[in-house]
């Protein structure tokens, strides 16, 4: 289960909108407690994957950098927190992981993905790859 408030959902929406028609991306940073992920706080950095073709563009993929990650690291240790997630948009597509998503994402953690249609941010899931990378599971996601 992942908790978020409002407020802090409003401003990843409002930075993955801003990426459109691009994929954006973000981490979460908060606290674990056994399978109860709770987001404090957001590091919202730059989609930083470059490519000359077309079809693998900024449009379907996303990077984000080593430098943006420890830089998160060390904001969520000074408040205490740790990362617990990444989010990312998907442009027109559904809030589905793909399969280089399945390549990418680190076991455990929140993995959120925003699908953003027509510049506006619809629905939102929240998933969780399992340890043998063979697939993601759905966890549920509380608003408050
Ligand atoms: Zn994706």
């Amino acid at each position: 289960m992942l908790t978020i408030s409002t407020e802090l959902l409003t401003r990843i929406y409002a930075h993955l909108e801003a990426g459109y028609p691009n994929e954006a991306c973000g981490i979460l940073l908060g606290e674990i407690d056994a399978q109860d992920k709770t987001v404090k706080d957001l590091a919202l950095v730059a989609n930083v994957w470059e490519t000359e073709s077309a079809r693998e563009g900024q449009r379907n993929r996303y990077l984000i950098s080593p430098e943006d990650v420890a830089r998160a690291d060390r904001q969520a240790g000074k408040q205490g927190l740790d990362i617990i997630g990444f989010f990312h948009s998907h442009p027109d597509c559904p809030s589905r992981p793909s399969g280089t998503d399945r390549e990418y994402a680190w076991p455990f953690v929140a993995f959120v993905i925003v699908s953003v249609v027509m510049g506006k941010a619809t629905t939102t899931n929240s998933w969780v790859l399992r340890d043998d990378r063979s697939q993601f599971d759905e966890e549920p996601i509380v608003i408050r």
